[in-house]
């Protein structure tokens, strides 16, 4: 643990750029063996971390060599797809070119997820990460790639105040681009030459695991890894915004125990004692004081059971987000049986292929290489001083402040675990409403 290297990317309020948000100094206190990039992009279309492996593969790689000195790890593996032919050669064309010896390429199959914590230890290493467990106990540490750039740049104590994203869809410039933290999404999608639809719905990250937004006023945020413009009856669309009351009913009288979703599951796959099909009994009985009900904590949400196993399209990651729920508002927690989980000798066979995902979810004609499109600007910035896993930040500013582009505008609760927030734009504080700062240029 090297505590000068925590501070400052504690500093910087570098977040995982990958999924909740985890201040990534709570990560890099850690001591592993190895660290793995995950640049598996499985999500389908987004495309960020492939365009800054390609292009800013040195600054990717010196935050990996800051990571690996700050947790102690002997190795750091990128982790990539093959099929993301620049983005391959550029890495390793920068790998054998470092002279320390200590990284390595791995060339991941495209299936989905593979950019699964845990599915991804266990294609690389082969390590089974414990039921309900982190990669850190199995000497592991995950970074997405924006992390690792926003370490250098925290390292040269630049904050983290600007987001690279995918814009996709029905969109009139597909790209991939750079905004300021803040930025209005309706203002990023006229960056990208509008919607090429009058009525459309917009999905905040991949279309397994995102959420359609209600309205495109909301701002960007460290943790937005891309935006998808959908026709609002689109596949994708109509499967986030069902009645969950709807789902629970249709699940009590459709579900025909045929155990498709258990047998795709990616964590059944991995040996996990998850077994959704038993998952849709319980919401059919309403018996969640069993042990079958606790399995939903292990649930990743990864959404293969609900778009592409289950033959009577419902939805068991669904349900078991609401038993997960009520378990963990109850403070029920998982404890792992005595026997270690063992791999399913048919993972291999199962994985499901990003192709036919694709294929399956009507997204086929959106596919194009999105380009980068360069770095957008705004005039106004609506900054959430809760954009991470842990306690809000502290506002430190007030309105009528003039604050400067890098300024700190958020500080972290004392004694508790959270993020810094910096302005991501020079001008005026606004205001401070409903958590959020706005200022203007
Ligand atoms: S795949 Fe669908 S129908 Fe089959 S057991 Fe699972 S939820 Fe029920
Ligand atoms: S969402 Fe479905 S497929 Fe994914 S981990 Fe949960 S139960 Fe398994």
């Amino acid at each position: 643990m090297n505590n000068q290297i925590i501070e400052k990317i504690k500093q910087a309020g570098v977040v995982g750029a990958g999924g909740a948000g985890l201040p990534t100094h709570v990560k890099a206190a850690a001591t592993v063996e190895t660290v793995l990039v995950n640049g598996a992009s499985c999500e389908p279309l987004l495309m960020s971390d492939p365009y800054l492996m390609e292009a800013e593969i040195d600054i990717v790689i010196l935050g990996l060599h800051t990571l690996m000195e700050c947790t102690g790890a002997k190795k750091g593996i990128i982790c990539l797809k093959g099929k993301h032919h620049k983005a391959l050669a550029s890495v390793q064309k920068a790998v054998a070119h470092d002279t320390t010896g200590r990284l390595d390429v791995f060339v991941l199959e495209d299936f989905y997820p593979a950019g699964d914590e845990q599915v991804l230890v266990y294609e690389v290493l082969g390590k089974i990460v414990p039921e309900r467990g982190i990669p850190l106990q199995v000497g592991v540490v995950v970074s997405n790639v924006e992390s690792l750039f926003n370490i250098t740049n925290a390292m040269q104590g630049k904050p983290l105040t600007h987001r690279y994203l995918t814009v996709s869809g029905d969109i009139k410039n597909p790209m991939v681009i750079k905004v300021p933290v803040g930025m209005e999404v309706s203002e990023v999608l006229e960056y990208a030459g509008g919607p090429t639809l009058s009525d459309y719905r917009v999905v905040d990250g991949g279309p397994m695991m995102g959420r359609v937004l209600q309205d495109i006023h909301q701002p960007i945020t460290k943790t937005t890894s891309g935006l998808l413009v959908l026709p609002p009856d689109h596949t994708v669309v109509a499967g986030k915004v069902k009645d969950p009351d709807k789902i629970r009913r249709i699940t009590n009288t459709v579900c025909c125990q045929c155990t498709r979703c258990t047998d795709l599951c990616p964590r059944n796959l991995l040996g996990h004692s998850l077994h959704p099909h038993k998952l849709m009994r319980v919401m059919q009985s309403q018996e969640l004081d069993t042990e079958i009900a606790k399995e939903a904590l292990l649930c990743s949400e990864c959404g293969i059971c609900e778009k592409f196993a289950c033959p009577m399209m419902i939805s068991p990651r669904e349900i078991n987000a609401q038993i997960k729920k009520v378990l963990m508002a109850a403070g029920v927690t998982w404890q792992a049986g005595d026997n270690p989980p063992k791999i399913n000798n048919f993972r291999k066979n199962r994985a499901v292929p990003t192709s036919r995902l694709i294929q399956r979810l009507n997204l086929g004609k959106y596919e194009a290489h999105a380009e980068y499109g360069g770095e957008a600007t705004s005039s106004k910035v609506t900054i959430p001083l809760s954009q991470h896993i842990g306690t809000p930040a502290i506002c430190i500013v007030k309105a009528g402040d003039k604050v400067t582009l890098g300024d700190l505008i958020g500080e972290i609760k004392e004694g508790a675990m959270g993020a810094r927030i910096h302005a991501s734009i020079t001008g005026v504080v606004e205001s401070i409403t409903d958590g959020k700062v706005t200022i203007r240029a």
